[in-house]
């Protein structure tokens, strides 16, 4: 207690309540029983600090200046711990990784996890938490399995390749297939694909990590057949192709093509891996969307060794794949790195029945909720914008207009940097003013305070609402916690 406290001060916080006879109430009882003792005795404790802090502070609440007065004051002052303990043990125990409402036009967030799973998936992921499986026991011989083998026909059913494997995500696939086919040797890279991807996965970052010496050749615009030609020695491990992913190099341009640098590579005996990055196993264009490389195209045109993320385009769970030569796959399933990179059981258990998805193409728009998300047409958006607004016009009060209007969605991770596909959205401004300023940050706070966090995009002071990733049974729960928006 400090020197300062007066004798009225000091008078009154004798007073409060020790924690023993706080923690004998009923309220504190059925915390305890929420939480467990210790918890609540901590919370109890820690809201008797902030009550003595306020008591010293002189900024106690009226409800407790009386405390030394009566019983039913202790009881209030007592109720008023609880409270607060109450209320810090809720948040403490409020998950940290929450739902949000992905309104920012990308489908594909990286921040906001990526691909959303199918419904085969999830159901496959709750089995694997629940029960027992044969993650690594061979049903037919009774022997010890291998955990690839569950999806690695699959794979190359899909895909082609002679052979696959999984690991963490697509960065460790480029790292392994590396440090397997490559350490101490030289790949050889052309300039316009050393790409920095985000999140710190940098090609010559990789390559060193690895412990490969990266052998550039050509420039950042333009990279010839003869570049690569040029650059073979005795030294030489593979050839290696990146796609540019998140950025596009336009004018004058040049650069080989998996086709022809696999014929260079070839003639010299040597490997060529593509790394694909989102890497599609299917033609994207017989939906509208803009055309990529697709794996079986990339593995016919004769790449060795393709890499690609599972929660980009495929539309599963966060994973790297690698396909290709059979020789070349087992080299890299016995690097000791392929351990430290492998796939839990909750992977390999969504992975499946995503990848199973691929055997019926003509419902894939419908079943895998990437690729439905994609597809979804402009007038979809439309009609669910008009739906949506006047409950939320009503939300956001006088000092805001919002608009229906047509907006583009990204597919996001890096996949196809310059396509944009038609979608539709709520448009919200300052009302009566030109420039958003203060407060449409305000109401951005304001969405992300809701009880699932609302996230949009600012551009030309609008808080653009792109509803490409809302489906209809979230537009519901949007319109039903517009009521708890508090600007
Ligand atoms: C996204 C991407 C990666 C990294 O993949 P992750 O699955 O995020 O690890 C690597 N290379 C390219 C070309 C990419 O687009």
């Amino acid at each position: 207690m400090s020197d300062a406290a007066t004798s009225e001060q000091r008078a009154r916080l004798a007073r409060l309540p020790a924690v023993e006879r706080v923690m004998s109430r009923q309220a504190a009882q059925a915390l305890s029983d929420a939480y467990g003792r210790s918890q609540v005795v901590d919370a109890v404790r820690a809201a008797l600090d902030v009550l003595r802090g306020e008591m010293l502070a002189g900024v106690e609440a009226s409800n407790c200046a009386d405390a030394s007065e009566s019983d039913g004051a202790d009881a209030t002052v007592e109720a008023r711990i609880i409270d607060h303990a109450s209320h810090s043990l809720e948040a403490r125990a409020r998950s940290r990784m929450r739902a949000v409402f992905n309104l920012t036009g990308t489908v594909l967030h990286t921040n906001l996890g990526r691909a959303l799973l199918p419904d085969e998936a999830v159901r496959a992921v709750v089995d694997a938490l629940t029960r027992p499986t044969n993650l690594e026991f061979d049903l037919a011989t009774g022997a010890r399995g291998d955990r690839d083998d569950l999806v690695d026909d699959l794979i190359c059913e899909l895909t082609g390749a002679e052979a696959a494997t999984v690991v963490n995500n697509n960065a460790a696939a480029v790292l392994l297939t590396l440090s397997a086919l490559a350490s101490k040797k030289e790949v050889i890279v052309s300039r316009g694909e050393l790409v920095e991807i985000g999140g710190a996965f940098r090609i010559p970052d990789i390559m060193t990590r690895a412990g490969v010496r990266l052998r550039e050749v050509g420039t950042t615009n333009r990279t010839h057949a003869k570049d690569y030609e040029e650059a073979i020695n005795p030294r030489t491990a593979l050839l290696m192709k990146v796609h540019c992913s998140n950025y596009a190099i336009s004018g004058f341009t040049k650069s080989v093509d998996i086709g022809e640098l696999a014929q260079i590579a070839h003639r010299h005996a040597l490997p060529v891996a593509f790394d694909l990055g989102s890497g599609t196993l299917v033609d994207l264009a017989q939906w509208g969307l803009p055309a990529e490389p697709t794996v079986r195209g990339t593995i016919d045109a004769g790449a060795d060794l393709v890499t690609f993320s599972g929660d980009k385009l495929l539309g599963g769970p966060q994973a790297g794949l690698i396909v290709g030569r059979e020789a070349l796959i087992r080299k890299i399933r016995k690097h000791p790195l392929k351990r430290a990179l492998r796939v839990g059981k909750l992977t390999l258990a969504a992975l499946e029945p995503v990848l199973r998805l691929y055997r019926a193409p003509e419902l894939l728009a419908q079943r895998l909720t990437t690729l439905r998300l994609l597809t979804r047409p402009a007038a979809d958006m439309h009609a669910a914008a008009l739906r949506m607004q006047p409950a939320f016009q009503l939300a956001l009060g006088e000092r805001y207009a919002l608009t229906v209007e047509p907006m583009f969605s990204q597919i996001g991770s890096g996949a196809l940097p310059v396509d944009q596909l038609p979608s539709y959205g709520l448009a919200v401004r300052v009302a009566g003013a030109k420039r958003g300023g203060r407060a449409l940050v305000q109401l951005e706070q304001a969405l992300r305070d809701l009880p699932r966090p609302v996230l949009g995009r600012i551009a030309d002071d609008t808080l653009q609402l792109d509803l490409r990733c809302l489906e209809a049974a979230d537009e519901a729960a949007f319109i039903a916690q517009c009521a708890e928006l508090h600007l």
